[in-house]
């Protein structure tokens, strides 16, 4: 069993953008190392396609008992085009399946906000988003995307057959929605669980599970059911109405990122992907932007580090439990969006471009 190393945090940038936004991470880390007495030990390493190109796999088992190991893993992003025709094993998306998968990291945790300055910016009316602020917690590890059996096999008449099998445990699902409430606790105490309880077994168990979890230890939270399909609509509709969305792991796949998109700003969310606490209190954990490696900009230093340092502000508070040092952090995002400061992808008129690393050093100012 390999110890959990307090304050100890590994970077993985990555493919493309990875490293440009990870670098400004990085800059954070030291900036807090430096100034709030904090000592967070710093490793780095490669994980996707450019480790394929190194060592011709998208994931070295030195990284990976090096992630084991560590607290936080802070993930840039993987893949690009160069990698595209890679068998299925090596491919870069690799690396991040088997660091959710064997680090248990059951609970993905996506927060939609809108952002008061960048409510144009949706393509929704700014009277459905504005003020916009939900958090998604995905069940990760379990479902449709690892249930057996699964494969493409020849059948009788000729034809093909590709299976899939939807599964959930109790245990599975209790853990996950234990998670929601807690989040919901902090928040403004709501929880929407979301399945398709009208037309799958393993939604019925989701449903009666999650009720039975809140009837016996989180009677102080509101709970409510919804069908997944009706949530995809509800969302567009009227999102405001949701504080913490709980579902499992197809449901969330899209879900997560049809709400991410209400906001209109892929280079500012960022995403937690938290595993079981053991005895000791301490947890695994991994964070990353929602947005992929942007082959088409990278290289220009114009990929937005926002999404990247709001990653690590959830670290701060999730994983570190450094609350104030995490507001301390998103307040400074705020500030520097205040100030008229935007990368290219989210300019308009009136404001000032700035680069990827003039964005990270003016966010770290406002940290002063
Ligand atoms: P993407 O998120 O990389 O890019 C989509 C669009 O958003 C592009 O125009 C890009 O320039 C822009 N964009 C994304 N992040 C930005 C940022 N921080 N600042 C400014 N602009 C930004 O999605 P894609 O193009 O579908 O995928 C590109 C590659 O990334 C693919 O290989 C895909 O498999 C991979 N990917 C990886 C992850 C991950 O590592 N978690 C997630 C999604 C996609």
């Amino acid at each position: 069993m390999i110890k959990i190393k307090k304050r100890k945090i590994l970077l993985l940038p990555g493919d493309g953008i990875g490293p440009e936004v990870i670098q400004e991470v990085k800059k954070v880390i030291q900036w807090f190392n430096s100034n709030k007495s904090l000592d967070f030990e710093i490793d780095q390493d490669l994980a996707g396609g450019c480790s394929f190109d190194k060592h011709g796999t998208p994931i070295t088992d030195e990284v990976f008992y090096k992630a084991l190991e560590c607290e936080v893993v802070m993930l840039g992003a993987v893949g690009g085009p160069k990698w595209d025709n890679l068998d299925f094993s090596k491919k870069p998306e690799r690396a991040l399946l088997k660091l959710r998968k064997e680090l248990k990291l059951f609970a993905n945790l996506r927060p939609a906000i809108c952002f008061e300055q960048l409510v144009d910016a949706s393509t929704l009316k700014p009277e459905i988003v504005s003020g916009l602020d939900i958090m998604i917690v995905r069940e990760l590890t379990g479902g449709i995307y690892f249930g057996e059996p699964r494969g493409i096999k020849p059948i009788e008449n000729g034809e093909r057959k590709g299976v899939n099998t939807h599964t959930y445990t109790t245990s599975e699902i209790v853990r996950v929605a234990k998670v929601a409430f807690d989040l919901a606790k902090k928040r403004s105490n709501k929880v929407t669980s979301c399945e398709k309880s009208n037309v799958m077994e393993a939604g019925q168990l989701w449903r009666e599970e999650v009720q039975e979890l809140h009837d016996k230890e989180y009677k102080d939270v509101e709970l409510s059911h919804m069908l997944a399909d009706n949530c995809a609509m509800q969302l567009l509709k009227n999102p405001k109405q949701f504080d913490v969305i709980v579902t499992d792991n197809l449901f969330g796949d899209m879900l997560s990122d049809q709400a991410s998109m209400l906001t209109g700003s892929l280079g500012l969310l960022p995403s937690a992907s938290l595993g079981a606490k053991n005895k000791d209190g301490e947890m695994r954990a991994m964070y990353e932007p929602i947005h992929g490696s942007a082959p088409d900009i990278v290289g220009q230093g114009i990929a937005n580090p926002i999404a990247s340092i709001l990653s690590f502000a959830m670290a701060l508070r999730y994983s570190l439990d450094l609350d104030n040092e995490a507001d301390a952090l998103e307040k400074a995002v705020q500030d520097v969006l205040n100030d008229g400061l935007r990368t290219k992808d989210i300019i308009s008129e009136g404001m000032k471009e700035v680069s990827t690393s003039v964005m990270g050093d003016a966010i770290i100012s406002k940290l002063q």
